[in-house]
């Protein structure tokens, strides 16, 4: 078999399974893009099977510590494990990340269920070439009504895939209502399974939904970076006084607005960018001002050279939260980059709070469910941290 010789230091010595160019110390048996290759280090020991793309960033991915092929069998097994794993836990099985690549040992494949049907991506080569065989495993491990091929990710490029959205087998409906039980009560969510942000659902979130929710009830609730509008529909079904939604998206806003009226709820969606609508709080009247902000912005950098702008873009959308609210007000703040450490996100928070002139108080810690499982070696499968903080009355 084909495969690399890895440099010494290497990540993949600390527990990582992926190889950059600069830590391939030696190539051999000519392996072609797509392949599955053998890693072994310096001494000729073998470290695993990883799947090869010369093109992309990360050149070697490991999915086994063994001598493995990508067959039936294997794809099979993974998808039973990672089933296996989720049904331990108390997460919705309607509404689920079923395989979450890396977290699942199968790098590039993300497996989302929603209701009967499956929507998945293969976002490295290896995995895309494999098409055939990974639908039928998931045929035959989840049998789903239908699978649907969401790859029209403009990532997919630097792999060498073409974007592609079509059906893959069965039955997959436009758009369809999956409920999400929360412990606030039921919400009824269109999904657009074709056009929706992600999959259709940020599902990484739903937990946090819930969380934020505790501290809507009596509350005036200002969901920021909406979407289809999880935090506020519930909010809103947690007893918020009143709840706006901004979104930049024409068709979030609109499914915010389906989505308030499935579930009988109250919810004025704005379309607006975020960054203008938080300049107008500062004219808001004590009636119409609000008392529990959340901010859930997408990621502002997708590499490490733009952090410094993106924390800029974080420290504006903080300070003007909490120059918004009172004492008592409530501040959830997300940040989905792993680029941005835990300790860089608190630092801007904490900046911000200076530049307030206001003392806030950690009153919860928010992270991605647990479908969306962290491997610590691999640090970047820790992507989502939230926080929720309380303004204090000055001191
Ligand atoms: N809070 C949502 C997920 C938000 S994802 C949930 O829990 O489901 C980030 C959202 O920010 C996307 O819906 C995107 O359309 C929106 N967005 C991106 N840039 C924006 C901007 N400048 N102003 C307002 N919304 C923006």
């Amino acid at each position: 078999m084909a495969g690399l010789i890895i440099s010494p230091r290497a990540r993949i010595f600390h527990g990582h399974d992926w190889v950059y160019a600069t830590e391939i110390k030696k190539t051999f048996g000519n392996p072609q893009p797509g392949d599955v290759i053998s890693l072994k280090d310096f001494k000729d020991r073998a470290l695993g099977s990883a799947i090869y793309n010369p093109q992309s960033q990360i050149v070697a991915r490991r999915f086994s510590f063994r001598k493995q092929d990508l067959n039936l069998d294997f794809f099979e097994r993974r998808f039973t494990q990672a089933l296996k794993a989720r049904q331990e836990t108390d997460i919705n099985p309607r509404l689920m990340r079923l395989v979450w690549s890396e977290s699942d040992a199968l790098p590039g494949i993300v497996i989302d269920r929603y209701g009967d049907v499956l929507v998945l991506q293969a976002t490295t080569l290896a995995m895309h070439q494999r098409l055939d065989i990974i639908v039928e495993a998931a045929q035959n491990v989840y049998q789903p009504q239908g699978i649907l091929l969401r790859n029209d990710s403009a990532m997919l490029k630097s792999e060498g895939i073409e974007p592609e959205l079509k059906i893959l087998s069965g039955d997959v409906p436009e758009s369809f209502i999956v409920a999400q039980n929360y412990s606030v009560g039921n919400i009824n969510y269109e999904v657009q399974l074709f056009s929706g942000q992600k999959t259709g659902l940020y599902i990484d979130q739903l937990q946090a939904h819930d969380e934020v929710a505790q501290y809507a009830k009596g509350r005036r609730v200002l969901d920021i970076f909406s979407n289809q509008g999880g935090f506020a529909l519930a909010a809103a079904k947690a007893g918020a006084t009143t709840v706006t939604a901004v979104d930049i998206s024409e068709s979030a806003v609109e499914s915010i607005s389906t989505n308030a009226k499935a579930n009988e709820l109250e919810i004025t969606a704005i379309k607006s960018n975020a960054f203008d609508y938080l300049r107008t709080l500062e004219e808001l009247s004590e009636e119409e001002s609000h008392d529990l902000i959340v901010l859930d912005p997408p990621s502002f950098t997708r590499n490490k050279k733009t952090v410094k702008e993106a924390l800029r873009g974080y420290k504006e959308i903080h300070l003007r939260a909490i120059k918004h609210l009172k004492a008592g007000g409530i501040m959830s703040t997300f940040c989905c980059s792993h680029h941005i450490t835990q300790e860089l996100f608190l630092e801007n928070i904490v900046s911000a709070s200076v530049d307030a002139k206001k003392t806030i108080k950690l009153i919860k810690t928010h992270t991605q469910r647990l479908d969306h499982p962290v491997l610590p070696a691999l640090p970047e499968t820790l992507y989502l941290k939230g926080y929720t903080f309380e303004i204090l009355a000055s001191k």
